[in-house]
């Protein structure tokens, strides 16, 4: 991080300490090992320290999107076995092979293609079988897995570490879906019991599948954003006690008085009905802090909730704080605490209309991140 940039008075600060506390916590609630997912950036807490963090306190694994994010973990020295989720395409392969990630194989193709290249380097490849139970994004549907199962059991090149699929609706606890997800995924993994192969690692359940579906938990679990004590869903009920890990930072860096009836920002779409204080802030959508929140987002001044007026500009916004008082360099919460008030990235998410993930993955490099505990 340039020096410029670590002055930057906007920044996002992670509390390591409670992902170590969540990760504990989902392990105790699940019984199994933790393939913790550190995609997208580790949901915007930072890949590498996440990583790094994660593999101090001992996780079993780690889970990426991307063969790309796997090689960023592996030169900054983690050793934990990483599974990359994506499809695979043929070229990357050798990089999965030299940087020993574990690919996801996804079709009899892509075995095929596996199998070619490991034989080539001369060095297996560790793999884990994607079935499709329902969600229909990759994998090989679960009522015709039977040749690709097998293929991939009598593969020479291919070590079977693992089966998997994906689930669709596990953060809602009352649909119907999940039950029948796993029902298929079982099915699945009975065409290995028959065989009278080993049983690789099964696992199913993200985030929704950890809290709500305990039948699902198999023999490891995937949590994601959960791992950050953040919900999948603003109403999902938390039956395990996580602690979010990040907060986000900034400081008034203007104030003055709008008059009634002058307009705030582009668009001129907001004008206080009386005199008024606005405070700008200096974060904007270029950050990855949403423009949906144009006027109906909040943040944290002196303890005190207030709102965002007019439209969330590229690189600042305004906020209105009444009759109240504020000073420059004055604290301002996005996401986070301060004295007894708390907004969360779920908060946001609502008032954006939108998920708490895409909240915390838009979150961007602009934004420099800062550590403590761990
Ligand atoms: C992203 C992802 C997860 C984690 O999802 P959360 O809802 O964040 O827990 C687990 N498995 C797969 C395959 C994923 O793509």
């Amino acid at each position: 991080m340039s020096d410029l940039l670590s002055q930057r008075p906007t920044r996002i600060k992670v509390d390591l300490d409670a992902i170590t506390h969540n990760l504990r916590a989902i392990r105790t609630h699940a019984g199994v090992p933790v393939m913790a997912i550190v995609k997208a950036n580790a949901y915007g807490h930072g890949l590498v320290p996440v990583g790094l963090h994660l593999q101090a306190c001992g996780v079993e694994q780690l889970g990426v999107a991307f063969v790309e994010e796997g090689i960023a973990l592996r030169e900054a020295g983690v050793t934990v076995p990483i599974l990359v989720l994506g499809g695979i395409f043929g070229p990357q392969i050798a990089q999965f092979i030299s940087h020993d990630l574990e690919i996801t194989v996804s079709s009899l193709d892509k075995l095929r293609q596996v199998e070619t290249a490991a034989q080539a380097l001369g060095r297996k490849a560790v793999i884990h079988l994607k079935i499709d139970t329902g969600m229909e994004r990759i994998g090989v549907h679960s009522y015709s897995c039977r040749p690709f199962i097998e293929a991939a059991m009598a593969s020479r090149w291919c070590e079977l570490k693992g089966i998997y699929s994906h689930l669709a609706c596990a953060d809602d606890p009352a649909s119907p879906m999940t039950g029948q997800q796993l029902e298929r995924f079982l099915g699945a993994c009975a065409h290995i019991e028959r065989a009278g192969a080993p049983m690789p690692l099964r696992h199913l359940a993200n985030s929704g599948g950890v809290l709500h579906f305990p039948e699902a938990h198999l023999d490891m679990v995937r949590p994601g954003i959960l791992m950050y004590g953040v919900l999948p869903d603003p109403a999902s009920q938390a039956t395990i006690n996580v602690r979010a890990a990040l907060s986000l930072v900034s400081q008034v860096v203007y104030f003055k008085v709008v008059k009634a009836g002058h307009p705030v920002s582009y668009g001129a779409t907001w004008a206080p009905m009386a005199d008024t204080r606005v405070v700008t802030i200096p974060i904007g959508y270029g950050d990855g802090y949403p423009r949906s929140l144009s006027s109906c987002g909040q943040v944290l001044i002196r303890g005190k909730q207030h709102p965002l007026v007019g439209r969330v500009c590229m690189d600042q916004f305004m906020v209105d704080i009444g009759g109240d008082s504020a000073w420059n360099e004055d604290e301002v919460i996005l996401i986070g605490h301060q004295a007894d008030a708390t907004l969360t990235t779920e908060d946001l998410a609502l008032a954006a209309g939108t998920i708490p993930y895409e909240i915390l993955t838009g979150l961007n490099e602009r934004i420099p991140r800062e550590y403590r505990g761990g």
